[in-house]
């Protein structure tokens, strides 16, 4: 980590002690803090992550790192309550509080741009190779919610609430589970692999989900994917559980991503899209909606209605400035072909993206976009399985929802420092590319 360009810059944005105002200088600095951060989310806990630093060998190796890099570490191993200070400084703990003071915000942001840079690198995220028929494993994005339950049961976190102790979180009904809940802190992250090779994977942002007024995961996943976007064109697919809704899917189609994600419940149902009249072969076509494809309803020869999936012909964007319209384009029994517009606006009504996807899951074709390409969310699964392996007792390991964000955003500096360390060994033995 202490060899990690991306520690440096962020330690670089962190407001060092102001001139003139009292207080002793900081002998450890803002490196310390980011060091500390990124440690600890590599291994689940403060105490661990402050012993490994303060470790002597650690020490002269993280302080020769950082002197090459224009950092002066003091010779002296910090202690765990050096760490701890730094934590506290850079957050602006007041007592036993610890406000938001934006800080966090500004690190994300800048640790986001800067793995971005890094996928760009890695091969991810290249621009002018946009396809709907075979996206290219770096050009598609991934994301996920993760709960780190409370560190706290019900009995302790109103005893601490009782004493003045801050102890953020909120109950979480965990979606596509059997509907347990966990009382804790929800993030969400958004990650890209740029190919098959084993740990090759970044994470590109990783965000706060706070309990009300942000609309959620979804919402907060969509903030995220069109920040993604507005910077990135070669982000141009998108797999996503079933926890997005109409309009996150619509505002995510409308910004340019291809998505990949499941209808579920009543969305899934047989729901009427169209009844064609005017069709050529004289014949009205019953249009439906069934799992996020269009399937035709026909009378079978016993009187019986059933739903006949129409076979796709073709998916397209039309990009006009900077927002895309999505059409299917499916072949009708009598062979006739009919177009879709998928992310319809509609002002008033449903949005037809509830019901209808860009593409949709095929029982019966393996080679069906969907079906190679959905895969890829398990990406997003296996981070948070590593997080959850990572947490000491798998659990958050701070109070505050601050607090634990810092140990998210640690995680996600560490995996990916680990990942350009992964990537540095395996480029170093190909020759330099020519320069131009
Ligand atoms: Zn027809």
């Amino acid at each position: 980590m202490a060899t990690d360009p991306i520690i440096y810059a962020l330690a670089h944005v962190i407001p060092g002690k102001e001139q003139g105002r009292p207080g002793p200088e900081r002998a450890y600095g803002e490196l310390l803090f980011v060091l500390y951060m990124a440690l600890t989310g590599a291994v689940g806990s403060h105490r661990r992550a402050a012993r490994i630093l303060g470790h002597p060998d650690h020490w002269i190796a993280t302080r020769t790192a950082a002197s090459q890099r224009g950092f002066a570490l003091p010779a002296q191993p910090p202690r765990r309550w050096n760490c701890e200070d730094a934590r506290r400084r850079v957050l602006r703990v007041q007592g036993r509080q610890a406000p938001d003071t934006g800080l966090t915000e500004i690190l994300r942001a800048r640790a986001a741009a800067l793995w971005c840079e890094r996928a760009h690198k890695h091969g991810a995220l290249a621009g002018g190779t946009r396809s709907n028929v075979d996206p290219a494993r770096g050009n598609t994005v991934y994301g996920d919610g993760k709960v780190t339950s409370s560190m706290f049961g019900p009995k302790a976190r109103r005893a601490r609430r009782a004493a003045g102790l801050q102890v953020d979180g909120s109950t979480h009904v965990q979606g596509g589970d059997n509907g347990t809940s966990t009382h804790g802190l929800k993030f969400m992250h958004v990650g890209v692999r740029p190919n098959d090779r084993p740990n090759s994977r970044l994470i590109l942002d990783m965000r706060y989900v706070p309990h009300s007024g942000y609309g959620g995961e979804a919402g907060i996943a969509v903030d995220a994917l069109l920040d993604l976007a507005a910077r990135e064109p070669g982000a141009t697919t998108l797999c996503y559980d079933g926890a997005l809704r109409g309009t996150h899917l619509q505002a995510l189609a409308d910004a340019g991503y291809l998505v990949f994600s499941p209808p579920h419940g009543s969305t899934a149902k047989p729901h009427a899209l169209e009844t064609v009249t005017s069709c050529a072969c004289g014949d009205t076509h019953r249009l439906m909606t069934v799992d996020g494809y269009v399937a035709e309803r026909v009378i079978t020869d016993t009187g019986t209605t059933t739903d006949v999936r129409c076979t796709l012909l073709k998916l397209s964007a039309n990009r006009r400035q900077n927002s895309y319209a999505w059409y299917l384009e499916v072949e009708l029994s009598c062979g006739n072909l009919r177009r879709f517009r998928v992310n319809k606006p509609s002002p008033d009504g449903p949005l037809r993206i509830e019901r209808l996807r860009q593409a949709a899951k095929d029982e019966s074709d393996d080679s069906a976009v969907y079906n190679r390409i959905y895969g890829r969310r398990e990406d997003a699964e296996s981070v948070n399985n590593i997080l959850e392996r990572t947490l000491h007792g798998g659990r958050s390991i701070s109070p505050s929802a601050i607090g634990q964000f810092l140990v998210m955003l640690g995680h996600a500096l560490a995996r990916n420092a680990y990942t350009e360390l992964l990537w540095q060994r395996d480029h170093a033995e190909s020759p330099p590319p020519i320069a131009a």
